[in-house]
């Protein structure tokens, strides 16, 4: 998970999120409560909010990627729209732009009705997950923060330690530990070189083997967070940097 910021609202939303809000409120009061809507009407009276402009929106703003666990749903289905705030309990948010959040099916799935103002979890949107998570390994953990409670029930709520995630965390793990070793080689190359000449092109050869490391830890890179982390503590990494740094 990594911070993300709001795009501007959709006009579509601006223009007609109160109408909407008021038909749904108007079929509330006329069955008593939102889950007594007849599903058909419920569908069609909600609907409204999954249109291109608020998708577009939420895409643009995670990078094509799941909010919570940051795979890129497009590879295995669409971006679901997410109700931080389930609209089953809050149907008053159910057009509220800033209570949407970019989905995979099953982060989506998992949280399910979850009441976030009850036992609230992390919104990427309000609070940086680089200040609360770790991990260990391909686990990830709630770091002894203010908010652990809160990152340990978002752990659980979107399932971010179970095998769908294990599995690429993996993979990448193996990709990094392939990286920092290239980088280590390069460092042992950089120490024996006996010439100024020799220097010089084995530090431009251990910058490529940084770049390399680094650029996975862009923000439109699936499961950026996890290699940043990686890095983070890498005493190699650290060690070439400052080495690129000196040179
Ligand atoms: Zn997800």
């Amino acid at each position: 998970m990594i911070k993300l910021e709001r795009e501007a609202e959709p006009q579509i939303m601006i223009s007609n999120k109160a109408q909407w809000q008021k038909d749904l409120q108007d079929a509330i009061a006329v069955y008593g409560k939102y889950k007594d809507i007849p599903k058909i009407e419920k569908k069609k009276l909600t609907s409204f909010y999954r249109n291109d402009a608020v998708r577009e929106g939420l895409i643009k703003s995670s990078e094509g990627k799941c909010a919570f666990c940051e795979c890129i749903p497009s590879e295995g289905g669409n971006i679901e729209i997410e109700h931080f705030k389930p609209k089953s309990e809050y149907p008053e948010l159910t057009f509220e732009w800033d209570n949407f959040l970019p989905s995979c099916r099953k982060c989506n799935g998992s949280k399910g009705t979850h009441d976030t103002v009850l036992e609230p979890i992390i919104n990427p949107y309000d609070t940086d997950p680089n200040n609360v998570f770790h991990f260990v390994d391909i686990e990830i953990k709630a770091s002894n923060t203010d908010m652990k409670q809160i990152a340990e029930k978002t752990i659980e709520v979107c399932g971010l330690n179970t095998l769908r995630l294990w599995k690429p965390r993996a993979e990448i793990l193996l990709s990094l530990r392939i990286f920092t070793k290239a980088i280590e080689e390069a460092i042992e190359e950089l120490t024996d070189a006996d010439t100024q000449r020799k220097k010089e092109i084995r530090i431009n050869k251990l910058r490529e083997a940084i770049d390399t490391i680094e650029m996975l830890t862009n923000s439109s890179e699936k499961y950026s967070s996890f290699c940043s982390d990686f890095l983070r503590r890498s005493e190699v990494y650290l060690n070439a940097k400052s080495l690129v740094k000196d040179a």
